[in-house]
């Protein structure tokens, strides 16, 4: 069973994740036009990293469902639904936690990987020391060897992820990973709840079902953000995105209902002028706290209205295609659905994220696209002259930044995207307008 909920030793290190998470949710909720339903999204994060208390976050889930963490896109968690755990997804996105993660990844390794690995190496944030089970997908070689590293403090299930979409002998292998994490789960959840645990074509269906209602909450959003006047700035839309890590799924959903409701009411009012410059954000995942780019991008007059990370849209777009409620036809739609789609840089080729960025440009009216870097992420880094090439078709302009978790190169981002906005506003400015 998992460790008890308990409250932290308020030690040093807590002090510092509790300041760094309550600054930025202090940011997110004191801009203009804060929806009063991004309050329970707000809340969660709050209750992970400042209050330290998960208790409220996993009872809204009903009783006290075992916890299992995941550190990818790529685990299908309605089969950890479907067991009756509740998956948290523990990516880091601490500054204060990557000292101590750099002393199992390599200094020059990404920020994600030191990040996570530090909030584990180190008890003391009840989220991470909740997970005894942990599944990490072998995507990219960071992935893989933080895997390694992290089965140092925890049971870890690698889950073997293909490189190559196309290719049958890909599919079949990774249907038989999922079929294998079914087994894995029914053996973990019968001896922790002491009695045998199945995962069944019900559960399995109910689990698609509820997370099927999520995805569509988040379309509904992205369609409200597609707008020209924009209802809620990219930032609250972010955070939202990062609260779904950490909220079981149902819970989520109910205030998702809300949060869309309240922006679809606010029909033609919008947060900036029309004209604003209109921001997607492209490349590394950018995870909750680490808000330092788009913080930049709207402080420094522009709008994020889209972002194709792996922690926020990506993550709820594609649904389960599961007509018939087989098991068997269901583990088949859930591997499909969590291979095929997915434009995460570590499958070669990855023509479909270009494709995607396409549609976004066109959908979201995007005026430029800031493709974020984290340091060591070769994945992401490799892709951007493709990103490039094919906006440049579009017409659409790319700045790569490079950067971290540390705040110390705020000041050089803030120079490069201060100079990306201007050139957008002097594009979007009308003829003969006066310039000044
Ligand atoms: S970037 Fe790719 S490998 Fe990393 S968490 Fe996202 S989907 Fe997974
Ligand atoms: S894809 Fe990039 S950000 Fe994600 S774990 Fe790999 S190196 Fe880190």
């Amino acid at each position: 069973m998992n460790k008890p909920v308990q409250s932290q030793t308020a030690d040093r290190w807590l002090r510092q994740i509790s300041r760094e998470a309550g600054r930025q949710l202090a940011a997110i909720r004191d801009l203009s036009c804060s929806p009063a339903a991004l309050e329970p999204f707000a809340k969660a994060l709050e209750q992970v990293f400042v209050a330290n208390d998960l208790q409220p976050l996993l009872a809204s889930g009903g009783a006290t469902r075992p916890v299992i963490g995941v550190y990818c896109i790529l685990v299908p968690e309605e089969l950890i639904y479907a067991a009756g755990a509740i998956p948290l997804r523990l990516c880091g996105g601490c500054s204060t936690s990557c000292a101590v993660g750099e002393e199992h990844v390599p200094r020059d390794g990404c920020p994600l990987a030191k990040s996570s690995l530090g909030l584990t190496a180190r008890p003391g944030l009840a989220v991470y020391d909740l997970c005894d089970v942990v599944i990490v997908p072998t995507t990219c070689d960071a992935k893989r060897k933080f895997a390694e590293e992290l089965s140092r403090f925890r049971e870890v299930w690698m889950l073997e992820a293909p490189h190559l979409k196309d290719s049958e002998i890909s599919q079949q292998a990774w249907l038989l990973q999922v079929m294998a994490l079914r087994e894995q789960l029914e053996r973990y959840m019968s001896q922790v709840q002491g009695k045998r645990v199945r995962i069944t074509a019900r559960s399995l269906d109910q689990a698609i079902k509820e997370q099927a209602a999520a995805q569509r909450q988040m379309r509904r959003l992205q369609t409200l953000r597609a707008q020209e006047s924009s209802p809620v700035w990219g930032r609250q839309a972010m955070l939202v995105a990062n609260a779904f890590s950490f909220m079981e799924v149902t819970a989520w959903t109910r205030a998702m209902v809300e949060f869309n409701n309240e922006l679809e009411q606010r029909q033609g009012q919008t947060v900036c002028p029309i004209r604003t410059p209109r921001i997607l954000i492209a490349g590394s995942p950018v995870i909750f706290p680490n808000f330092k780019l788009p913080n930049l991008i709207e402080e420094l007059g522009a709008m994020v209205v889209a972002d194709e990370s792996c922690v926020g849209e990506r993550a709820l777009y594609d649904p389960v295609g599961h007509p018939e409620r087989n098991l068997r036809a269901q583990l088949l739609a859930l591997a499909a659905r969590y291979l095929m789609p997915c434009i995460c840089p570590s499958f070669a080729p990855n023509e479909d994220r270009l494709v995607t960025l396409r549609r976004m440009i066109t959908t979201h009216r995007i005026d430029g696209v800031v493709y974020h870097v984290l340091k060591g992420c070769v994945v992401y880094d490799f892709e951007v002259g493709r990103v490039e090439a094919a906006l440049k078709e579009l017409q659409v302009p790319v700045v790569r930044l490079e950067t971290d978790y540390s705040p110390e190169d705020v000041e050089q981002l803030r120079t490069r995207i201060e100079a990306f906005v201007e050139m957008l506003v002097q594009r979007n400015r009308p003829p003969n307008s006066s310039r000044t």
